[in-house]
């Protein structure tokens, strides 16, 4: 029989809302007449599932390994942040089991774009798409995000490893 053990791991993030700037989340283009602002593309969920891994992995965070001060990660698609953590995660013989994450948005309505990012999250993390979900959440038009300046995302996943076998 095999033993496992378990780490889980909790990623949070915000950017602000900016004209002339694409609007992507978890690596899918969303139509809207503003987007994220940031070093990078500004992915706020990718960037709070990022940390979701690093954390459960106790690997530190995105900013240790992508400062926001190198000039190479400016404009970068966030799927490399992602990608990288996934390496290391996986250096140390971890596995995604599942990812959970909550988007929160005044505007555009997120539902129907919900599915596709499950979609894109899942394969991006190897993970079978009933193993990923999205929540969207509007900020009731009250702080930051109800007045539409900002966005934020929180991320939470679940890794596994096996256990090295002991007497
Ligand atoms: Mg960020």
């Amino acid at each position: 029989m095999s033993d496992f053990e378990y780490r889980v791991g909790l990623g949070h993030d915000t950017h602000r809302l900016g004209p002339d700037r694409p609007l992507i989340l978890g690596g899918v283009r969303v139509d809207y007449d503003r987007g994220l602002v940031g070093h990078s593309d500004a992915d706020v969920l990718l960037h709070a599932v990022t940390d979701a891994l690093l954390g459960a992995a106790a690997l530190g965070d995105i900013g240790e390994l992508f400062p926001d001060t190198d000039p190479a990660n400016k404009d970068l698609d966030s799927r490399i942040f992602l990608e990288a953590a996934l390496t290391r995660v996986r250096q140390l013989g971890w596995e995604p089991v599942n990812l959970d994450c909550t988007l929160f948005a005044q505007r555009p309505k997120l539902s129907g774009y919900k599915p596709t990012i499950a979609q894109h999250l899942a394969q991006l993390l190897g993970l079978p798409t009933d193993c990923v979900n999205i929540k969207a959440k509007t900020g009731e038009k009250v702080g930051p995000i109800g007045r539409e300046e900002a966005m934020s995302a929180d991320a939470i996943v679940l890794l596994r490893r096996r256990s090295v076998a002991r007497d």
